[in-house]
């Protein structure tokens, strides 16, 4: 090739002195006031990499996104000026505000007012400030073969409503993006701010290095995967205690939510949760499923297949009393998931019951309790929806405290080898 046909290096597309955030870039960035009762007194997070000046937290937009959005600019796909056109896009069903919104510890990990910026900072936007959602609003279809077959064995029945003649259940979905507010994320882990951040800064391998320099920026958007919200009945519903509410919490799974593996319980559980919130909403409640995108614990999918190869190799074969000491050997931890700031999504909706929480977990039931929101029934998955490899799942699971209304295993139960070989 010669040196004509030679495209130009991508970065030249960017080219130019670098743009280093460490330090104060002027006095044009808003304040955020964290907590306060309106939009106006909270102030917008603004995220945007174009103007520096205007920058009001630590990282940018679209969680772990802007890692491609980076590699858009470079392949020179994008343009680093381009904003977002918002026309039309705005929530189709209103949440909030809520009292909890306006309650600086009670929410640390969402902006409750991140789907509704168009509207609440419009002057702002017009004025040119880079102000962007990190929530979003819509309906949908949700159609799941394991529905279709629970209306023909009768125990759901279409009512064109909630769930139509085809299987379709009817849906309001949010999609959220992480936006932490720092102080109120060190106090819920109780360590302090300058640890966390300083392990947040060090942990990435200095990725965000305004974590150590920038102590006057106190909202961080972490580049980690959000969360997605299916409401089943009217979301406005979901405040009121009056109206029975069905909820589950769950944690993503790719392998079982997707792609069908009989490992784990994870799409047994959540199918059988939106069947609940179904015949929740017919019996004129409200059902909500929050998924977290927490994959193997948050530990990552290659940790997670690490540790069943350990688990189904390690001598005596695949057993629960060694199903936490397993993924401990591998990981460091048996769970990263860290339920501490799960029940802020709650909040953001204005939960304050659930009535039926459908859920074997205690560290989501805990952390669900213990930030002021009561619970009912707890309602776990019925055994015949359980895979027989996931055996070995569920029984290490009751053993060490989750809900169960049947037998908890003991010592010479969890010794048996349930799982399935690698090579069966
Ligand atoms: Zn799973």
């Amino acid at each position: 090739m010669s040196a004509d046909a030679t495209p130009a290096p991508a970065v030249a597309r960017t080219a130019g002195h670098i743009r280093l955030t460490s330090h104060t870039g002027g006095l044009d960035a808003p304040p955020i006031v964290w907590g306060a009762a309106t939009a106006a007194e909270r102030g917008p997070v603004i995220g945007t990499t174009t103007t520096r000046a205007h920058r009001n937290v630590i990282g940018t937009h679209s969680g772990s996104y802007g890692v491609y959005r980076a590699l858009a600019v470079a392949a020179g796909a994008l343009s680093r000026q381009h904003r977002a056109d918002l026309t039309n896009t705005s929530p189709t069903d209103l949440i909030g505000p809520h009292p909890q919104w306006a309650d600086p510890d009670a929410i640390v990990s969402i902006d409750p007012w991140g789907a509704t910026v168009a509207d609440a900072f419009g002057d702002q936007i017009a004025a040119g400030y880079d102000i962007r959602p990190t929530i979003a609003v819509t309906k949908a279809h949700v159609i799941l073969p394991e529905i279709a077959d629970a209306i023909a064995r009768g125990r759901l029945r279409p009512d064109g409503r909630f769930l139509l003649d085809g299987g379709a259940a009817l849906v309001t979905k949010a999609a959220i993006e992480p936006v932490w507010y720092l102080p109120g994320v060190a106090r819920r882990f109780g360590c302090t701010e300058t640890d966390l951040r300083r392990a947040l800064f060090e942990e990435t391998g200095g990725m965000y290095p305004e974590l150590v320099t920038r102590s006057d920026l106190e909202v961080f958007l972490p580049p980690i995967g959000g969360q997605t919200l299916y409401v089943f009945g009217s979301p406005a519903d979901l405040s009121n205690p009056d109206v029975e509410l069905t909820a589950r919490v769950h944690d993503e799974c790719n392998g079982s939510d997707v792609f069908g593996s009989d490992i784990c319980t994870c799409r047994p559980y959540l199918t059988h949760a939106i069947e609940e919130c179904i015949l929740g909403a017919q019996r004129g409640g409200v059902g909500l499923v929050a998924y977290s995108r927490k994959e193997g614990r948050a530990l990552g999918e290659v940790t997670k297949f690490l540790v069943y190869n350990a688990r189904k190799r390690q001598l005596g074969g695949d057993t629960a009393d060694q199903y936490f000491a397993r993924t401990e050997c591998v990981a460091g931890v048996q769970d990263m998931r860290f339920q501490e700031l799960m029940p802020d999504v709650l909040h953001w909706l204005g939960i304050r019951t659930i009535h039926r929480l459908v859920s074997m977990s205690n560290m989501k039931y805990d952390a669900i309790v213990g930030s002021g929101i009561d619970v009912g029934v707890r309602v776990n998955i019925p055994d015949d929806l359980i895979p027989a490899d996931a055996r070995v799942e569920i029984d290490a699971k009751t053993a060490a405290g989750y809900f169960t209304p049947g037998p908890v295993p003991d010592a010479d139960e969890l010794k048996k080898a349930k799982g399935r070989g690698l090579d069966a």
